[in-house]
Parts: C-alpha cells; structure tokens; sequence
C-alpha cells in the first residue's frame, strides 16, 4: 500500500445486495453486493480515503418496460396520457435514488454523492432537482448517454450544464460505445464532446473509463480543453485476466492523455476497488504519476 490514502473516483451503492446483483445483471467479475457497509469496509482494507458514488437510474430501461405492459388497444391520447404518467413516475425513481445518495453520504462522509437527471426532465426540473439535492450534500452529477439516449451536446441538458459551471459542479460522463449495446453505444462516443466542452468552458467534465480504450481520441480532447479529464476504471482494472490493456499501453496512454487528467475508479461492485487500484500501483509509472492518479487528481478535479 503506498504511503498516501487513494480516492476511487467512480463506485456504485445500492440499498440491498440483491438489488445490486440485480443491476449487474449476472456480471460475475466480483461477488459484491455494492451495499455502502460492504463498499466502506474494503475502502479501510484498502487505504481508500474517500469514494464518489456515481449512482444513476436507468429511467429510459425502466420506462420502455413499463410502456410495453399497457394494454394494446389504447386510443392515442390515452396512451400519452399513460406515458406522461409512467415518465413522471421514473422521474421520481432517479429523484429518491438521488435523496438517498445524499443521505447516505451524510451518514458516511467518506462517501461523495453525485447524482443523476435525465433528459426527458424541464428545464426547471433540472435546475430544481440540481439545487434541491445540492443543499442535501451533492458534489457533482453523473449521467449515461448510451443508458439515457442522449449525446452530451444535447441542448435539453443545456440549463442543467449551465446551472452545474455556476455551481462548479463536476459532471461525469459515461464515455465509450458499448460493444454490448450496438444501437446506443454511439451515444457515448467521444466525438460527442468538443461541443459540449467548447460551450461550456468552466463546467468540468469527466469522461469516465477513458472513452473504453479510443485513447488518441480522449488525448486529442485533452489537448483541445483544459476542462476535459478522465478516469480509468473498467478499462484499466486489476481483475481481466489477461488485462485487456497491457501495463506498457496503460502507461503509454495515461501519458499522451497527461497523468494529471486521469483519476484512478474502480466502478465497484462491478470491479474490485482493491485489485484495480493494486493494478495502478504495479504500473511501470513514477511514484509522482501513481500518486496523481490514485489521490491529487481527483482532489483537485472533483474539489474533494
Ligand atoms: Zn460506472
């Protein structure tokens, strides 16, 4: 263990295991739960000092199933009806997700809440749920472009992006195409950004899991804007065997990207905070470069 605490700058909780398991979806990587109780005993194990919860609501999933129960043989206007309803509903799923983010950061401050919006919210919706969860302790917002259907540029989150710069509160991107979700992963493709950070040049940005491996593209973003950084969990993770990146290009891209842009996460309970940040530490960089990585970025970038 080095001799300075580490951050995970992208962890997941759930309030149960079994929904935890449930939203992995069979993932077998680890055998966590993602409870916060289990989730803040391996941070001690592990010397991780502080862990920001990125947690969402998949709205989009939740409300396409919903719609696919109600009865065929609505009349159009009963079926918007229907579908306002089921929307606001899910709405209200991501927002009580979010209170309890916050609540249980309260309890645990070593846990940072981000929280999640959603495209499909008002403009005043956004700027409210952004202000209302920000007096309850929020310090940043994530979202999911593939999972949500959104590009980052896309002007329905212009009040909520605005509104973050003002606040100076980080946003965290999903960022990379999925090669699980062929129709969405366009979503998260890093062309998706310049326009969101050219327009927003105070807002800072994180594009998490380092855009899934189109390094050239997240160093061609990083040379372009000051406000664009990075974190490197699922990417580069301490569990694949064989690692799907080798040490020699982890370093190589952690280097052309600048190791002052990239924040070490674990997306735990998919991955093992204590194997990954155990992978970050056996690379071939400089202690100085280890220690941005796993502890001064993320104090710096996310104003820990
Ligand atoms: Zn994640």
């Amino acid at each position: 263990m080095p001799d300075y605490s580490i951050i995970d700058a992208h962890v997941h909780t759930y309030r149960s295991s079994d929904i935890g398991r449930q939203a992995m979806m069979g993932s077998d990587r680890t055998d966590y739960g993602g409870t916060p109780d289990e989730l803040l005993a391996l941070m001690d194990r592990g010397g991780i000092q502080k862990a920001v919860m990125v947690n969402m609501t998949p709205v989009v999933d939740m409300f396409d199933a919903a719609v696919a129960k109600l009865p065929a043989n609505l009349s159009p206007s009963q079926r918007s009806q229907d579908e306002e309803r089921i929307r606001r509903q899910m709405i209200g799923r991501l927002q009580r997700r979010n209170q309890w983010s916050c609540e249980i950061a309260r309890e645990h401050p070593q846990l940072i809440p981000f929280i999640g919006l959603d495209p499909s919210m008002s403009a005043e919706d956004l700027v409210a749920e952004i202000d209302r969860r920000c007096d309850e302790g929020a310090r940043g917002i994530k979202l999911h472009p593939p999972n949500q259907r959104f590009f980052p540029n896309d002007r329905r989150l212009w009040p909520a992006y605005e509104r973050a710069q003002e606040l100076g509160l980080p946003i965290i991107f999903h960022s990379g195409t999925l090669d699980y979700a062929p129709d969405t992963g366009k979503y998260g493709h890093p062309n998706g950004y310049a326009d969101l950070l050219t327009q927003f040049p105070r807002l800072t940005v994180v594009m998490a899991h380092l855009a899934l491996g189109e390094f050239a593209a997240c160093a061609d973003l990083a040379r372009a804007h000051a406000n664009v950084n990075f974190d490197c969990c699922f990417i580069i993770n301490g569990t694949d065997k064989p690692p799907a990146v080798s040490d020699a290009d982890a370093v190589a891209a952690f280097r052309q990207i600048g190791c002052d842009r990239i924040m070490f996460g674990s997306d735990y309970p998919w991955h093992d905070p204590l194997l990954d940040s155990a992978r970050i530490q056996r690379l071939p960089l400089t202690d100085a470069e280890k220690r941005a990585v796993l502890y001064d970025n993320a104090i710096r970038i996310l104003a820990l």
